[in-house]
């Protein structure tokens, strides 16, 4: 079977994020999603809400698991048995940024391949910065979130936990 490794911060995952998951369900059999976190970061939502709200937006998908993890992405690939880290490009900057992380994976895990999709021109401008911004401003951040999570419920647990 083969799997590939969608990580991230996916703080909180998007419509982006979202479109990457679809693309890589068309390459692979099973894509595991997870939330890559260090403890020096806090970030806006704690990782286990940051996993609940993934595991709202992929309710009903096949092939798709959801999970957290820490430290280095290439050792939580070895540790599940995975060869493959997927992704997402939107611009330039990403593709630099990207390419030399995937290069010290390479390096360090040679057996350990990146694959990088490119961003639907559609949801190409949205970033989880964006939506935290809009979240911290009051906004509504629905256009840019997958249909099945409700943020207002995630924003209280949030609130809860302080
Ligand atoms: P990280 O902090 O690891 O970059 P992110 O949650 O910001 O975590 O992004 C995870 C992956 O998703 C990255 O490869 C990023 O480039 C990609 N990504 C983020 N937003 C989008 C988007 N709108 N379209 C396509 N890929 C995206």
């Amino acid at each position: 079977m083969r799997t590939a490794l969608f990580p991230g911060s996916f703080d909180p995952f998007t419509l982006g994020h979202m479109d990457i998951l679809r693309s890589a369900l068309k390459m692979f059999d099973r894509v595991i999603v997870a939330v890559g976190y260090n403890s020096a970061k806090s970030g806006f939502f704690h990782p286990d809400l940051r996993v609940r709200i993934i595991k709202d937006a992929v309710a009903g998908m096949e092939n798709v698991e959801v999970c957290s993890y820490r430290g280095l992405t290439v050792e939580f690939c070895k540790q599940m048995g995975v060869s493959c880290i997927i992704r997402g490009l939107r611009t330039t900057t990403d593709f630099e940024m990207e390419s030399v992380i995937a290069q010290a994976n390479r390096k360090m895990a040679p057996d350990i391949m990146s694959i990088f999709i490119p961003a639907g021109h559609e949801y190409s401008f949205i970033s989880s910065t964006v939506v935290r911004d809009v979240l911290n401003n009051g906004g509504s951040a629905k256009c840019f979130l997958p249909q099945n999570v409700d943020i207002d419920k995630f924003l209280k647990l949030r609130e809860e936990e302080a």
